[in-house]
């Protein structure tokens, strides 16, 4: 049926994995070998400070199917994936990260996902042993609020892990340029034929975890904005809210002002309670302009300062 081998490329985020890098060439480079397809194997160094860069200028040195995309600065790790997309040349691509968290031996059943036809294929994990009951806890907890307020749809437990076709990367590659970025969110709702591959999430091979609770939540926050409009709904409902209550505390006064100036309590906690919802939502509107102040600004995703085995420099 097929009629030429076809390339699959296998976008690594690297920040400061030098420990890691060795191990992870070692056990995918057996598994990519042993595929019905060719593939490039492309990092992307999102600004490591410690010896990752090195690592990665060897390995392209020794093997031309490894290539490296090196970043000026760390942009973190939504550059990075996005950064990979745009730099690989596969009908296929699979991101994964460079922590063997995401075991490369589910690359065949993906690889026949892909020949099956499928656009887009999602990694879902079963397990987490590695993250802790509280990032198990916040990460069920984002899921429940950003699928009750946006109107799109998030599969719990997706990760980073996930492949897409040629056809859908090229949307991403052209669209969903967003500076607040959240790609596993574009990466679910662009459409195309979908599927989804449970694995079993491992401990990371070496060094240690990037993201810390609160880096996650400032990434909670800014995708929920970025997905949903309904928290700019607060204010109508606050004024909804006020408005009966100024009925109601109007009707009250009419009936009680014949005696002395009593509801001191009344109006101080009527005034407090008032501003701090006030207060509320200027602040919620302040995130959404801070939004619009970024993606008007319009400054890139990311820069790239050095590439290694590419041959087209295509920056964004
Ligand atoms: N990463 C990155 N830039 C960053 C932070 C992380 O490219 O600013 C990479 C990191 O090297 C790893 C992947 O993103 O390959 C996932 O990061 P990490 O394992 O620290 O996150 P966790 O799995 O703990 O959520
Ligand atoms: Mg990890």
């Amino acid at each position: 049926m097929m009629t030429e081998t076809r390339t699959l490329s296998v976008v690594v985020s690297v920040y400061n994995e030098e420990q890691a890098l060795p191990l992870f060439y070692e056990t995918a480079k057996p598994i990519l070998d042993g595929l019905d397809w060719d593939y490039e194997l492309l990092f992307v160094n999102d600004g490591s400070t410690d010896g990752s860069m090195a690592c990665l200028r060897r390995l392209a040195a020794q093997d031309k199917k490894v290539k490296v995309v090196a970043f000026s600065r760390n942009f973190g790790h939504e550059a990075a994936m996005i950064a990979g997309i745009d730099h690989a040349s596969g009908d296929g691509i699979v991101c994964m990260d460079a922590d063997l968290q995401h075991p490369p031996e589910c690359l065949p059943e993906i690889l026949k996902k892909l020949e099956e036809g499928c656009g887009v294929i999602s990694m879902v994990r079963t397990k987490n042993k590695s993250a802790g009951l509280l990032k198990n806890i916040t990460s069920a907890g984002f899921y429940a609020v950003i699928n009750a307020l946006s109107d799109v749809k998030f599969e719990p437990n997706a990760s980073d892990f996930f492949a897409v076709s040629r056809q859908a990367a090229q949307v991403l590659r052209t669209n969903y340029r967003e500076k607040v970025r959240f790609l596993r969110g574009y990466v679910q709702n662009i459409g195309f034929e979908k599927a989804t591959i449970q694995y079993e999430a491992r401990d990371r091979v070496a060094g240690e975890s990037k993201y810390s609770i609160r880096k996650l939540f400032s990434f909670s926050m800014n995708t929920i904005l970025c997905f949903s409009n309904l928290p700019l709904k607060l204010g109508i409902y606050a004024g909804v809210f006020a408005g009966l209550l100024g009925v109601i505390v109007m009707i009250y006064t009419l009936f009680t002002r014949k005696g002395a100036p009593s509801g001191y309590a009344t109006i101080v906690i009527l005034i407090c309670f008032m501003f701090a919802i006030l207060f509320l939502i200027v602040g919620i509107i302040g995130e959404y302009i801070a939004i619009l102040f970024s993606e008007l600004k319009d400054r890139p995703v990311y820069v790239v300062e050095e590439t290694e085995n590419i041959e087209k420099d295509i920056e964004r």
